[in-house]
């Protein structure tokens, strides 16, 4: 498999604002970045990074114009028992934990009806990574709900949320296989997997994804070329502040860029920002800041291009994230009207007129879009039985219901 060169963390001086002016210059003529100038610019800080994310806004604006979207969305935690043990990761619980479970059929039913009846249009299903192949409990669990593995589970599930809310499923059950994906895809609008990083160093003891095999970023780039060869609408994403350097960031960008390129199936990049807990391995590790933020934000723009859907969470920065727009986000990602985010549940999603309140601060229209992003919306990228509940939304959408 042709996977992207996986390039090791080094370090670059922060670079003055003369220096960065110029490889701006460069990039805006040539309309593309180089691995050696985004090592660059991912430094810039003061004055030099706001001429950073002056040029990436413009790109957005290129792209997007001044339209920044948002997902209506249930979130529905399949299982929160995990094979994986990342430092940073507070929603998978060990067997015996008093909240460690697999959802039932009815609970699962139950929260994407509240969902359709206050207007949600996505299921987004987030869960463990195969946790029957490590816990006995999981297997316990599946046994009793009678599915032979989470993902068979996950795919029944997904068929009932679609087939009696019309919600439409967007799966992020960790490392799928080909032929999993295969099945997955004639539920689903679509399916996520954040790369995170492309740095195997992260691996290593100590680090952030010690004992995690799923985070293997092979692992992960290989389900990502998957999805491109099964025609999945696919979003994926990096996380910061995880004991990466910036370089780092930067080559997983780069890895993004180049799978969207041969198989145009990146619907949109999240830029996710570390949060301290006081529950996870990495309790006392600092987080990134508000530059470090800007700086890969507007690097990612610049890396990925105009046309790619960008997006940063706000409920993980809830007093700053209007300035995420200025470095060349369009995008808010999914928010809901009704459930927490199980991920960061300390954080609360803003309220949907907050959010509109804070787009339009920044100068920005919101809109609502689909869990599948509009150029998707075509027989190449949605199964057909997916199709009939997509058009509805959107005859809903365009009829202002
Ligand atoms: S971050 Fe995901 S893969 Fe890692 S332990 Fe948590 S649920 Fe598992």
């Amino acid at each position: 498999m042709n996977l992207p060169t996986i390039v090791h963390h080094r370090t670059v001086p922060a670079p003055n604002r003369d220096a960065v002016r110029r490889v701006l210059e460069q990039v805006e003529a040539r309309g593309s970045i180089t691995r050696e100038e985004a090592y660059l610019l991912i430094h810039a800080r003061g004055t030099a990074l706001v001429q950073v994310m002056a040029l990436a806004a413009a790109w957005r604006d290129r792209g997007h114009g001044r339209v920044v979207s948002y997902s209506r969305n249930v979130f529905i935690p399949l299982t929160n028992l995990c094979r994986d043990k990342c430092a940073y990761c507070t929603f998978a619980k060990p067997p015996g934990h008093p909240e460690a479970r697999y959802l039932t059929p009815d609970q699962v039913l139950a929260i994407a009806r509240h969902g359709a009846a206050h207007g949600c249009r996505e299921a987004l299903f987030s869960l463990g990574d195969r946790p029957e192949a490590l816990h006995r409990a999981a297997r316990e669990w599946l046994r009793r709900l009678g599915y032979p593995s989470t993902v068979a589970y996950l795919e029944a599930m997904a068929r009932r949320v679609l087939e009696e809310t019309g919600l439409l499923p967007h799966l992020n059950p960790g490392v799928l296989t080909y032929e999993e994906m295969a099945r997955l895809r004639g539920v689903a609008a679509s399916m996520g997997l954040m790369l995170e990083n492309v740095s195997p160093r992260l691996m290593e003891p100590g680090q952030a994804h010690h004992g995690c095999p799923d985070k293997d970023p092979r692992v992960r780039l290989r389900m990502m070329e998957d999805a491109g060869r099964l025609r999945i609408p696919f979003t994926t994403g990096i996380l910061i502040g995880i004991g990466e350097t910036p370089e780092e960031r930067v080559d997983s960008l780069f890895a993004i860029a180049d799978l969207h390129a041969r198989y145009g199936h990146i619907q949109e990049v999240i830029v996710q920002n570390f949060r301290a807990k006081p529950d996870i391995r990495f309790r006392d590790r600092p987080e990134p800041s508000l530059w470090d933020m800007l700086a890969t934000l507007a690097v990612a723009r610049l890396v990925l291009g105009p046309e790619m859907n960008l997006q940063a969470p706000p409920n993980l920065a809830p007093d700053a994230y209007g300035v995420y727009l200025l470095a060349g986000a369009n995008d808010w990602g999914g928010v809901s009207p009704v459930t927490v985010d199980h991920i960061n549940p300390e954080a609360p999603w803003p309220k949907l007129e907050e959010l509109r309140r804070v787009t339009e601060e920044a100068g920005f229209v919101l809109q609502e879009r689909l869990a599948v992003y509009p150029r998707y919306l075509t027989g190449e990228w949605l199964d057909p039985r997916v199709w009939p509940y997509v058009q509805s939304h959107l005859l809903e959408m365009g009829s202002g219901e």
